[in-house]
């Protein structure tokens, strides 16, 4: 009898849970172990820290322990943080132990390069920033004390940025916050981003999205500054290289990323952003048996831009990269070859008041299908539903609804 493979994955998230169910899909736990080792004992919707930023969720409700569904699965989950991956030995170090594997799936995500700007934050400098857990709560402490204290206020991006759409929902949130509470009034607001124009998103831009978004800021009075270089955040102001300073007690400006340390410092493995080249099938271009899904693979930016603008890897991105990564895994397992796909983006972005849902195929222009852009309350309803629905099928262990958006 075959001895069993051992795949492990690292991350518990997108990509490391969607691969995770996947694999155990395809191959029956006769065949191989499945180990899912995260930093984090729980999963989290992502997606929704905006919202936990903005106070209208907890982090309880937008999360849920990985440990129980991943065992009904026969998933062992080791709740340990990779300190390094040596790829020529083919195993996973943590403080705890080491765990050998024949294929590896890498989903950790990002590091937030906040020493790319002086002040970026929150933890770093005194700006702000939804993109984790601990930041989407010390911004909704920042956001309560502007109620208390209102000013003026910059949403944007750094140079580099690839994750943009977060800073699109919280100055919109903001706004129609501000306005329900009569507060607005008190508060200039503007948005600065390295984008060449709005709704670029590291995507080369999306139909009509540009000219919505142009409409909404102005309607709004959202003062808005794009190819711009943010150079420094203080305590009053933004600093933007050729324009002077901006205004601003609450900056909230998204970090340009990286990949995770373990991951940068492991020989081999990553560029020297710390993101791991792969292949169309998310395999690693070099390490054998070695794949990498999510924030934590390598693309190239779509184009160039006068201040840099970096390719976003959304959470529905990521989970098609997680099934393909996965696919390929079971056929090599069965000695067949398994074959990719293009990927495309859907999303739903929040507005306030109202939402707008985007879907381009595929993401790289030129495209194949114009992209699909519409708004109305009724997107920011299915917003609602999806997060629900979402994490209901994540943590059944059932596969993740693909025909809504995100
Ligand atoms: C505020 C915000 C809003 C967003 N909104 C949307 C949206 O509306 N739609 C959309 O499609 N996408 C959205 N995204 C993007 C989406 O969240 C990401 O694409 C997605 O989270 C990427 O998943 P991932 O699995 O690659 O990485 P992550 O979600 O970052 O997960 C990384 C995993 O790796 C684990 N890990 C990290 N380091 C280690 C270590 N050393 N050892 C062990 N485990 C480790 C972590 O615990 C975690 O489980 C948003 C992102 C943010 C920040």
């Amino acid at each position: 009898m075959n001895a069993k493979s051992r795949i492990v994955v690292v991350g518990g998230s997108f990509g490391g849970l969607t691969a995770a169910y996947e694999l155990r899909r395809r191959i029956d736990s006769d065949s191989a172990t499945i180990t899912v080792i995260s930093k984090d004992e729980r999963f989290t919707f992502v997606p929704s820290l905006t919202w936990v930023a903005m106070g209208t969720r907890t982090l309880t409700q937008i999360s849920f322990d990985l440990d129980v569904p991943l065992s009904k699965k026969q998933i062992i989950f080791a709740h340990q943080s990779v300190l390094a991956i040596d790829s020529d030995r083919k195993v996973v170090i943590t403080a705890e132990t080491e765990h050998p594997y024949d294929f590896l799936i890498v989903a950790t995500g990002h590091r937030s390069a906040n020493e790319a700007v002086t002040g970026l934050g929150p933890f770093d400098g005194p700006g702000h920033s939804p993109m984790s857990s601990a930041e989407a709560e010390e911004l909704n402490e920042a956001i309560e004390r502007l109620r208390q204290k209102p000013g003026p206020i910059v949403v944007g991006a750094a140079p580099g940025a690839s994750c943009i759409g977060p800073a699109y929902e919280l100055v919109f949130e903001l706004d129609h916050m501000l306005r329900r509470e009569k507060l607005r009034h008190m508060v200039p607001m503007s948005f600065v981003t390295p984008e060449p124009f709005l709704g670029h998103m590291g995507m080369g831009g999306m139909g009509k999205i540009r000219q919505l978004l142009e409409g909404a800021f102005e309607e709004r009075e959202i003062i808005y500054r794009t190819s711009a270089a943010i150079t420094k955040i203080t305590d009053q102001d933004v600093e933007i290289e050729g324009t002077g300073s901006v205004e601003s007690e609450l900056s909230i400006v998204i970090p340009p990323l990286g990949g995770i340390e373990a991951v940068a410092k492991s020989p081999g493995l990553a560029n020297p952003k710390g993101f791991i080249p792969v292949d169309s099938h998310y395999r690693h271009t070099s390490a054998e048996g070695v794949y990498a899904v999510g924030v934590a693979a390598a693309f190239a930016p779509v184009g160039e831009t006068p201040v840099p603008v970096n390719f976003p890897k959304t959470g529905h991105m990521t989970e098609q990269m997680a099934h393909i990564a996965a696919a390929d895994i079971a056929a090599r397992l069965a000695g067949k070859e398994s074959s990719s796909a293009e990927l495309s983006a859907r999303c739903i972005l929040d507005m306030g008041d109202t939402a707008v849902y985007l879907s381009v195929s595929p993401v790289r222009p030129p495209r194949n299908e114009i992209p699909t852009i519409s708004q109305g309350r009724r997107w920011l309803l299915a917003k609602h539903a999806f997060e629900r629905t979402y994490l209901w099928h994540a943590k059944m262990g059932r596969r993740m609804p693909t025909t809504l958006g995100w």
